[in-house]
């Protein structure tokens, strides 16, 4: 998973007088605000509207706040477009320098730069295709071969472009993405203008948005995301890339160039919701906080048990937590505090390491947890260790029950299409039953929401055509379906195991 922004100055905002560094600024937000999709790099590449063969460039391991500094941000003062990239790596070695993206490849029509949030699930051929046609790779990622491969299609159309504009680069970027199926949201940037891309499936999520001045009705500038609570506070989201479509953002608008034949229904990520998305996105014409919160629901809708109180593991389940009180009529009371300086909590080979490093990330709410029937909610489960030291610590804090609910059905797959879900073997649920998963977490009890409940959650709002007595509005239940010219789909692959294209293992 990747978060990927761009951002180019609308021909208007020349008489509003745009601040210098402003559009470099609204880039570093924007990528600030998608630090949840990827914390291992961040790359930012800015042209200035007029030479084709230079791009600005910086990038740098870490967070958005490590890699620009006032002083390298500079470099982007004459920039008029920018797109940028937050790397969590799927593919391609972690720590290379050259991993980084946005990648930038020298074509025949001038500099082009890929910014890509996905996995290609068929890099492997593909790969093989480009480098035994003679072209080399600096790197093992996916998203280097796109961009080398959009090298290839300028060329070879390089003659009938002629007296083409050479920043358009729309059909040799359709005949590229075409040849690939899943999974990539791409932004494909040229000297003057960039194209927000959305690969058949849907699998990824990319919007576009425009920047207004706040004391102005005239465009400032136009984006694309990743999520939109990336657009600044003064963008209106303008809507999200339908699968298969390809957007053209320029200094004149935002403009729909080409619509690939998309997948149906489409086979969005479904993890977004659960998990990957800010609670504060509108995905699929509806806010992800909605969702977790109607997923909470339709979990205790799901569930019968007796308890004193519903708690969450903060913060990603707050939601989820809340929605299940609603339904239950439990009342909701806190009993984790995490401390936000600890990072990632690395995976620790004992229990005992495991508690203890759950204990600096944790402090326990020790009056809301002593005595008490504790139903606590999270939003998935992997490995198991997390929560079985989580489970540990509210025992020791005199927890008398603890009984789990998460708010999404069992992993028991791995993903191919850029979420890194680690190998069967190591997913809790892949190979135990509930029981089993119980006794390795050591709560009282351990429930899952539904597949069933998970997708109806996600799609019966939007057909209206459920029982209303467990008719929750929640992934798809906001989706305007005249707006809507597909079947909407979701991927659940890591859950059923069916995976919307075959996987060549
Ligand atoms: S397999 Fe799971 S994580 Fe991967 S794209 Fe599908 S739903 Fe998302």
């Amino acid at each position: 998973m990747c978060g990927i922004f761009g951002i180019v100055q609308a021909e208007s905002s020349q008489s509003l007088g745009l601040p210098v560094g402003c559009l470099s600024g609204l880039a570093v937000d924007g990528l600030t605000a998608l630090q949840h999709r990827g914390t291992e790099s961040s790359g930012l590449v800015g042209a200035d509207g007029v030479e084709r063969q230079h791009m600005d460039i910086v990038k740098g391991h870490g967070l958005v706040r490590d890699v620009y500094t006032s002083e390298n941000i500079g470099k982007f003062n004459d920039s008029v477009i920018l797109i940028g990239h937050n790397r969590y790596s799927t593919s391609g070695k972690k720590s290379g320098i050259n991993c980084v993206q946005p990648f930038v490849v020298y074509t025949a029509v001038g500099c082009v730069a890929i910014s890509h949030n996905g996995e290609l699930v068929d890099a492997k051929k593909k790969r093989l295709e480009v480098l035994h046609q003679g072209v080399g790779l600096s790197t093992d990622t996916d998203s280097e071969l796109i961009g080398q491969m959009i090298a290839k299609a300028v060329a070879l159309n390089y003659k009938c472009r002629r007296d083409h504009d050479p920043g358009d680069i729309s059909r040799e970027l359709a005949v590229t993405v075409s040849a690939f199926s899943t999974s990539y949201s791409l932004l494909v940037m040229t000297y003057d203008r960039f194209y927000a891309v959305r690969d058949p499936y849907g699998n990824r999520p990319l919007c576009v948005g425009t920047v207004y001045n706040s004391s102005s009705t005239e465009a400032l500038a136009y984006c694309a995301a990743s999520e939109s609570c990336a657009f600044p506070s003064t963008a209106k989201l303008d809507f999200e890339l339908q699968p298969g479509e390809i957007v053209e953002l320029s200094k004149n608008g935002i403009k729909s160039v080409c619509q690939m034949k998309p997948h149906t229904p489409s086979a969005m990520c479904i993890f977004e919701y659960v998990y990957f998305a800010r609670n504060d996105t509108i995905m699929e014409g509806q806010q992800v906080q909605t969702v977790r919160e109607a997923c909470g629901k339709q979990m205790a809708l799901e569930d019968q048990i007796e308890a004193d109180i519903v708690s969450n593991v903060p913060d990603s389940s707050t939601a989820a937590a809340i929605g299940y009180s609603i339904q239950s009529g439990i009342h909701y009371e806190p009993c984790l505090h995490r401390n936000p300086y600890v990072g990632r909590s690395f995976i620790q080979p004992s229990n005992e390491l495991r508690v203890s490093a759950i204990k600096k990330k944790f402090g326990v709410l020790k009056k809301n947890v002593e005595g008490k029937r504790i139903v606590l909610i999270d939003d998935s489960i992997v490995r198991g260790n997390t929560m079985s030291a989580l489970v540990k610590v509210l025992r020791e804090a005199g927890a008398k029950e603890v009984h789990l609910r998460i708010a999404s059905p069992p992993l028991r797959f791995a993903c191919f299409m850029g979420i890194n879900i680690p190998t069967r073997e190591e997913l809790v649920a892949a190979n135990r039953d509930i029981d089993q998963v119980t006794q390795f977490i050591g709560a009282d009890s351990v429930k899952y929401l539904s597949v069933e409940g998970l997708q109806h959650v996600c799609f019966c709002l939007c057909a209206r055509q459920c029982n209303p007595f467990t008719l929750f509005q929640a992934v798809q239940s906001g989706i305007d379906k005249s707006d809507t010219k597909f079947e909407v789909g979701h991927c659940t692959a890591c859950l059923t195991g069916n995976y919307p294209v075959n996987i060549d293992f």
